[in-house]
């Protein structure tokens, strides 16, 4: 490690190792981790569209825990809403291995020449003039300063960068799925459905089964965490496995936030770029952020080496990763945050009946527009409010 490279950039999940292997090949970059281990703990239900994960990477089979060709989505009162292989057409997915695809996209950075570092904790920004200069860290408990003209905060959720940079990116109780999740074995799962429980069994969010294998997946949910009332979200866990899995074991437990706001409004200052969950990339019905994190890690590299080449980090040239990303998926985000909106506060009746609505009715395709669009087709006052966004 130098004390000086063109890009550092912080945390070696899906979008800060994808940023460093975009940039890699044409500057000097560094991307460090704090944990000990890329990859470990996985706070994550794993689920990605085989074709969008496509689109970035070609898939390799040991990323691939499991191909499921549908999914399920079951009302409260167990209406079923099942959506096909042949309706879901390409879209459908699969459960990763994230501890193995996290690794392998940290390591495709390293091959395209960035430097990696584990154990290595930003613990403060180098601010001058107003520009981010650079990261101070902690690397095994020693403490260094290293330089940089771009900074990259890939840094998850909880992103400290930004506000070190005085980025406020402060998540209202409503705004934030607090999570648990069980990694279970002897569990009564469908092996090849992705599984989506709604109603108030996880008040402003849903639960999840995502099989792994036989009789293992993934069994989670999302409570808002302004819905919380007063619990934690995996007392709500425990008593929905309770109910749907008795049997099912847990051989992991991992907690997390996941973002379900709308963007951070500002994802550049001079020197500094905000990338994945850092910057609420997170589609905000689903809580999924994979490919987002991909895809604003694509673009973010790509920026830097033109700040670089250019030897300008300011905002006139850092902005157009924020173009590009508002262009990319941000109307997308923005329209699923005024339909998450509405769809946290139905009650378990009527999300009973908007699923009867449409059961057995063809889907044209498995998107959550697909499915939010014929929602509002048939049901047309309760949704009113939905009706413009199509
Ligand atoms: C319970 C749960 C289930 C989910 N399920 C899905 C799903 O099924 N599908 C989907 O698409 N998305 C899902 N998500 C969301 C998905 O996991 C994230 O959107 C995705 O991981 C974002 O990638 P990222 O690189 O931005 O952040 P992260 O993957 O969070 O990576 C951030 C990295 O930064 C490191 N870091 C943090 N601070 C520092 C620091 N100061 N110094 C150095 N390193 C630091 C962290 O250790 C971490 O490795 C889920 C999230 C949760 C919590």
């Amino acid at each position: 490690m130098k004390d000086k490279y063109d890009v550092v950039v912080v945390g070696a999940g899906p979008a800060g190792s994808y940023a460093a292997a975009t940039a890699a090949s044409q500057c000097d970059v560094l991307l460090i981790e704090k944990r000990q281990e890329i990859g470990d703990p996985v706070r994550c239900a794993e689920g990605v569209s085989k074709g969008a994960l496509s689109k970035f990477l070609q898939p390799q089979k040991e990323w691939i825990a499991n191909k499921v060709t549908g999914a399920r989505i079951f009302a409260p009162d167990g209406t079923l809403l099942e959506v096909s292989e042949e309706l879901a057409g390409p879209e459908v997915g699969y459960v990763l291995e994230r501890k193995i695809f996290d690794r392998d996209l940290a390591k495709r950075a390293a091959k395209a020449g960035a430097d990696v570092t584990v154990r290595t904790r930003a613990v403060g920004v180098i601010k001058e003039d107003g520009f981010v200069r650079g990261v101070k860290v902690r690397h095994l408990g020693e403490p260094l300063e290293i330089r940089a003209s771009v900074v990259i905060a890939a840094d998850g959720v909880e992103s400290q960068l930004a506000r070190w940079a005085g980025i406020n990116t402060t998540l209202r109780p409503s705004d934030l799925e607090s999570c648990a999740q069980y990694l279970m074995t002897n569990a009564d799962i469908k092996e090849d459905y992705c599984d989506f429980y709604l109603g108030s069994e996880s008040p402003g969010g849903y639960a999840w089964a995502f099989p792994k294998g036989p009789q293992e997946g993934n069994i989670g949910m999302g409570v808002l965490a302004s819905k919380l009332a007063g619990k934690h979200s995996i007392d709500y866990l425990n008593a929905f496995v309770e109910r749907h899995f008795p049997d099912a074991q847990p051989v992991e437990l991992h907690l997390g936030g996941v973002p379900v706001s709308k963007p951070v409004r500002k994802t550049v200052d001079d020197g500094l770029m905000l990338v994945g969950d850092a910057a609420h990339h997170v589609d905000p019905i689903t809580g999924g952020g994979i490919i987002n994190a991909l895809e604003g890690g694509r673009l973010a590299g790509e920026v830097a080496v033109q700040a670089v080449r250019a030897q300008d980090a300011s905002l006139k040239v850092l902005k157009h990763y924020e173009e590009g990303w508002r262009a990319s998926f941000g109307k997308k985000l923005e329209r699923n945050y005024k339909i998450k909106d509405i769809f946290v506060n139905l009650s378990d009746a009527e999300l009973n009946k908007l699923i009867r609505s449409i059961e057995g009715l063809p889907l044209e395709e498995m998107s959550v527009a697909g499915i939010v669009k014929r929602l509002i087709s048939s049901n047309p006052r309760l949704l009113v409010g939905l009706r413009h966004l199509f």
